[in-house]
């Protein structure tokens, strides 16, 4: 979609009130007007507790339906408020991407005993132990939805690791042993084999677990009308079923049904060497930028600017990197907090969102605020927003040429009148740099639109003019 922009609309924060998705619905319109043409909405199904945030999964099938785990409705709402706020999200427009949420299970209903070695944490190949019998929460029913849906139980053998033993009174990680039990290959070779991440680690090598997850996978997508998917912790799931899971998400839903993946590594190596091993059938989200982004912000002057996007996604594959600044495993108190400094925010939201390359998501806690508290950033976001929508056209000239201060211009297009724009970032001193918009704009009048700058600038015969940033700030000069 031409510029478009995805927004992540949830933060670790948010009360467990029930009414994410009423708000949701409520705020379709703004968000529309406001330039936003996809969301990311949180994962959607029953956890193990009401308050969760929905990665701890208990069962994939309850929508805030059924009454389990002591409650009806999820952290966010009821499966209801959820179908209403996705129809006005499509009214207006916005297509809904599902955070889909499938290496792990956790608040399982019964134990099972069965066999399984202990593994060394940091390397998961090394097996600590001989198999001994072990009592583990591994058996599900989910008695308060029965066989609606699906009549999948899930058992040990379903799983290839476990850390939901406790008769030794110690946590650690179980590799559960049985025919063809191993951890899968095809993921991250972090700590030894990254397959295990937490609680119940699914089984994708398990036929009946492979199908009935693809299976899942196109209820999810069409029960909820969703335009796309958004996928949890890739470095831990094969990347042989993602592929799969793909092909029958589109055979279901049409070519264009959207992924993003979340693959969190800040080499670009990895990401590449995933996009490889899944044949370029998803987006990732670009870590390799958010680190360069937080780097920078920590930094300050320091930070040689003219490395912002070197070895980043959207440097390299432009077509598949999802942008961003800041999401929920950032933010401060997350899991991988590496949260960008408030200065630099509207310095990295101005980047992603004006330059040519990469499909942009905003997260909920810059646009709207964490913890109830609002957000500084949202009437830059606006003004940036409304840029984009309106200026963010044409082809971009390139200025990484200083450590502190470095541009980009977007020449514009016959579609979109006045459209064109000069953007310059300073992480040290007051910048100014010659930079060409194009000769079109020749002898038009600019100004500058964050509220930096009183003066306005000629643009030359030759398309080119002088323009300028304060220190340490942001500047996006347009059209007067
Ligand atoms: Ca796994």
């Amino acid at each position: 979609m031409k510029n478009g922009v995805m927004m992540q609309y949830f933060e670790w924060n948010l009360p467990n009130d029930g009414t994410l998705w009423t708000r949701l619905k409520e705020d379709a319109k703004h968000l529309h007007d406001i330039g936003v043409t996809s969301v990311w909405v949180p994962p959607a199904y029953k956890a193990d507790e009401q308050q969760d945030e929905g990665y701890a999964v208990y069962d994939l099938y309850d929508l805030g339906e059924f009454d389990q785990k002591g409650t009806v409705r999820t952290k966010y709402g009821t499966r209801g408020e959820l179908e209403e706020a996705i129809a006005a999200l499509h009214e207006n427009k916005i297509s809904v991407y599902l955070d889909t949420v499938m290496n792990q299970k956790t608040g399982a209903d019964y134990t099972e005993k069965f066999m399984a070695c202990e593994v060394d944490p940091e390397n998961r190949e090394q097996v600590i132990g001989p198999p001994k019998q072990v009592e583990g929460w591994t058996g599900y029913t989910f008695p308060g939805r029965g066989d609606k849906y699906s009549d999948f139980k899930w058992h040990w053998y379903h799983f290839t690791g476990t850390d939901q033993v406790y008769e030794t009174g110690k946590r650690a990680i179980y590799l559960i042993q049985g025919e063809g039990k191993k951890w899968s290959e095809g993921v991250d070779g972090e700590n030894g084999n990254y397959d295990f991440l937490i609680f119940n680690d699914v089984d994708f090598d398990h036929p009946d677990v492979a199908a009935e997850m693809k299976r899942w996978g196109v209820w999810f997508a069409e029960t909820l009308d969703a335009d796309g998917m958004r996928l949890d912790a890739l470095k831990h799931i094969e990347n042989k079923f993602i592929g799969d899971f793909m092909h029958a998400l589109r055979d279901a839903r049409g070519k264009e049904f959207y992924a993003v993946g979340e693959y969190w590594s800040g080499d670009f190596t990895d990401l590449e060497a995933y996009l490889d091993a899944v044949d370029h059938s998803v987006d990732l989200f670009d870590a390799p930028l958010h680190y360069k982004l937080f780097q920078a912000s920590q930094q300050g002057r320091d930070f040689d600017l003219q490395t912002l996007l070197a070895d980043t996604l959207v440097e390299k594959y432009p077509t598949l990197a999802v942008t961003f600044v800041d999401n929920h495993d950032s933010q401060r108190g997350s899991s991988l907090e590496s949260q960008v400094k408030a200065w630099f925010k509207p310095l990295a939201y101005a980047l992603i969102l004006l330059m040519k390359e990469g499909y942009p998501c905003i997260f909920y806690g810059d646009y709207y605020g964490v913890k109830g508290e609002l957000s500084p950033h949202r009437v830059i976001l606006d003004i940036l927003l409304d840029a984009r929508r309106s200026r963010a056209f044409g082809e971009q000239n390139d200025y990484f040429d200083h450590p502190n201060t470095v541009g980009l211009t977007r020449t514009g297009d016959q579609e979109h009148p006045d459209s064109g724009l000069a953007l310059l970032l300073s992480n040290g001193d007051d910048g100014e740099k010659v930079m060409d918009v194009g000769e079109a704009h020749a002898g038009e009048t600019w100004h500058e639109i964050t509220g930096s700058f009183d003066e306005e600038v000629k643009i030359g015969d030759d398309g080119k003019a002088l323009f300028k940033v304060h220190g340490g700030k942001v500047a996006v000069w347009t059209k007067k």
